[in-house]
């Protein structure tokens, strides 16, 4: 099976194959470290993450490089202002960042790049430019790419630059004009920031530079797939197709994919408006990562998803729902045998699920027959006709919509105590919700001995002293559930 992606460059839906025959080759810009991320940055790595995964579960080998840009402007400024190197400041947000992928389930790509550490591989593609006349400096020692060179421009964003002035210039690296300008390669040394010296001069590199040196370095002068966010388009995946494609003359990737923004009240979120939430945010606010995860992965990437609190507590109870659907099929005694019907719909549900994904990943449509699944199995549970082999057939589909989606074994705890972690060491323990921290109080060592000794009251048919320690838990968040094969319990 093949999965269909929209492609920003062709402006239609195409069939992503790897085009070595071997491994999908795929660059995705990552972020800049001067900050915790916000969910709005981890909405677009949780689709990339969606992507790659859909990629594995249908057969298709990836090699997936992601930059962290530990040098710009804003980190320059950071790093002076505190009066620390530029790795210094950079190297706990790179951490924290790590940690929060981990936390949401994101898989590592085989390859991250630091900017830092490839500084020689743009001076090279800069000199290239130079060499082919695309590349001038300034009379400041800043080196420019021209954007009169590459007649291309504006081929993925289709911009039209008509309009365009000649020679006119724009040396941060963010910046968002309908007009686009000759665009800073390399920056000249100012007295007191941070630099490097090299055979182009003493500077530092502009920020699209970075991506097309990493990116051919790792993946080669074309390759299958670059993504980012929709921000993104225009112009930094417009600034690296110019750069790459002056000296190559080949396509840089073949395929662009980009995700919408995560919005608050129809606003994009972000550092800027102020109107952000980090993933540590929210953990303290006592949500699940796994509920942040499945909430940010539902939406599918091309639509723009709106960030509510209620979309969090539906995703909560939608995994609750699953959780506890995987544990009576794991722990369940069933007969032997099958029942036709449930055959057909587990066959129904892969079948529905793999075509959802392989359509331009659509994760709405594809979380729809595995619910639909979960509530006739219950059904025929409940009712005593799903037999061993229905059992295995529907644990197979429950484990094909784990691959991509990633949230039904409970990883929770772990997440939720990092995050507490950190609230401890920066002073916002304040921030910590009620409840959170009366769940917290409560280590899973504890729950297990208050568990076995209500078990103990039981025997002895103590039952008010039974009751009263699962009413405790209960005050705790802690709930209980008597089965044939014994308590089980979880957090609520
Ligand atoms: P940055 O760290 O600012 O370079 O951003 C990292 C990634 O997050 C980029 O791919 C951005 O396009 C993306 N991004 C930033 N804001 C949002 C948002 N509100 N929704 C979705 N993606 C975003
Ligand atoms: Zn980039």
């Amino acid at each position: 099976m093949t999965i269909r992606l929209f492609n920003t460059l062709s402006g239609q839906l195409d069939e992503l194959v790897p085009s070595d025959g071997q491994a999908l080759r795929m660059y995705a810009c990552g972020p800049t470290v001067y900050d915790f991320g916000h969910i709005g940055n981890f909405r677009t790595f949780l689709q990339i993450d969606v992507l790659r995964r859909a990629l594995l579960l249908t057969g298709t080998q990836v090699r997936h490089v992601m930059n962290i840009t530990d040098v710009d402007d804003k980190i320059i400024r950071n790093a002076a202002a505190a009066g620390i190197s530029i790795g210094e400041y950079t190297g706990p947000f790179e951490a924290a960042f790590l940690e929060d992928l981990e936390s949401l389930g994101v898989q590592r790509p085989e390859q991250l790049a630091r900017a830092t550490e490839h500084i020689e591989k743009m001076v090279e593609l800069i000199q290239k430019l130079a060499a082919v006349g695309a590349a001038y400096q300034a009379e400041d020692g800043s080196w420019y790419f021209r954007l009169a060179a590459f007649p291309e421009y504006g081929k993925l964003s289709k911009k039209d630059l008509s309009g365009m002035e000649d020679g006119a210039r724009v040396d941060v690296d963010e910046y968002e004009k309908d007009s686009a300008r000759d665009f800073a390669l390399w920056k000249a040394a100012k007295p007191g920031e941070h630099s490097w010296d090299t055979a182009i001069g003493r500077g530092r590199p502009g920020w699209h530079i970075e991506c097309s040196a990493m990116a051919m370095e790792y993946l080669g002068e074309s390759f299958d797939l670059h993504a980012g966010g929709e921000d993104l388009t225009f112009p930094h995946h417009e600034n690296e197709i110019a750069q790459s494609e002056c000296v190559t003359h080949k396509p840089f990737a073949r395929h662009w994919m980009h995700v919408r923004f995560l919005l608050v009240d129809g606003r994009k979120m972000s550092k800027s408006e102020g109107n952000f939430f980090t993933l540590r945010d929210l953990l303290l606010k006592g949500y699940k990562a796994s509920a942040i995860r499945l909430s940010l992965i539902s939406v599918p990437y091309r639509h723009q998803y709106n960030f509510t609190f209620d979309g969090l507590v539906e995703a909560t109870a939608a995994i609750d729902r699953l959780r506890t659907f995987h544990q009576r099929l794991k722990q369940g005694n069933f007969a032997p045998g099958s029942n036709p019907a449930l055959q057909d719909a587990a066959k129904k549900a892969q079948a529905d699920y793999l075509a959802a994904l392989s359509n331009d990943l659509n994760t709405a449509e594809a979380r729809a027959p595995i619910f639909d699944l979960l509530r006739a199995a219950n059904t025929a549970i409940d009712h005593g006709q799903l037999l061993a082999d229905d059992r295995d057939a529907i644990l197979t589909v429950l484990a094909s919509f784990d691959a991509v989606f990633c949230v039904l074994e409970d990883r929770d705890a772990e997440p939720t105590r990092k995050a507490l972690e950190y609230a401890e060491k920066s002073g916002r323990m304040a921030d910590v919700a009620p409840e959170l921290l009366a769940r917290q109080a409560l280590s899973d060592k504890m729950v297990e001995v208050m568990v076995a000794m209500r078990d103990q009251a039981k025997r002895q048919r103590n039952f008010s002293r039974a009751d009263q320690i699962r009413n405790e838990l209960t005050e705790k968040g802690i709930v209980l559930e008597d089965s044939k094969d014994g308590v089980r319990w979880k957090r609520k």
